[in-house]
């Protein structure tokens, strides 16, 4: 019999995909057997990107990521993760101060199902200080990103912001 294939859920708003969001995507293929990068449609915040050029950004910095699905999605993770037949929620934790929100958010989606495991990888220690704020906040200071996110993004974030 064939084994179940294991299906992983990369949640986030990715505004942009930066080198820290690529650095858990290389390490999370590694043990699933399909991940699914699933941009976050209702948030809260007013993202730089919209979800279609953030997916865009995504579908374009990880073409050599085999194993990987780009999709978006709205309302509660859970019922998405489980529509998807995943079996894991992967995030990021940075520093001390990613855990408490982490913790709750991983107790609350075991709460709503119990069949969904929350894994954490933690990303080289390059990026551990780095999210998708600062990035923006640097680029529109003309701050040296170079090494934050790949190429592809640095052109659209200077486009965008520079309409350069
Ligand atoms: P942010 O705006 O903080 O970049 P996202 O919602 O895009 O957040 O992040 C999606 C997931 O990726 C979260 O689990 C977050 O902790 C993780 N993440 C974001 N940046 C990094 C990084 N530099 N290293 C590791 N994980 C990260």
């Amino acid at each position: 019999m064939s084994r179940e294939k294991k299906i992983a859920i990369y949640p986030g708003t990715f505004d942009p995909i930066t080198n820290g969001h690529i650095d858990i995507i290389r390490r999370a293929v590694v043990i699933f057997d399909k991940v699914i990068i699933a941009v976050a449609r209702n948030i809260q915040k007013s993202p730089l990107f919209s979800v279609e050029e953030r997916m865009d950004l995504i579908r374009h910095v990880i073409n050599d990521i085999h194993a990987t699905e780009i999709d978006s999605f709205d309302g509660l993770l859970v019922d998405y993760a489980l529509e998807k037949k995943a079996q894991a929620i992967i995030r990021g934790l940075r520093a001390v101060s990613d855990f408490e929100y982490e913790l709750q958010m991983a107790l609350v989606n075991r709460k709503l199902s119990e069949k969904l495991i929350t894994v954490f990888m933690m990303p080289h220690e390059n990026y551990s200080y780095l999210n998708s704020s600062i990035v923006k906040e640097l680029a529109l200071l003309d701050g040296d990103i170079e090494s934050f996110v790949p190429e592809h993004v640095l052109q659209q974030l200077k486009k965008k912001l520079f309409k350069k």
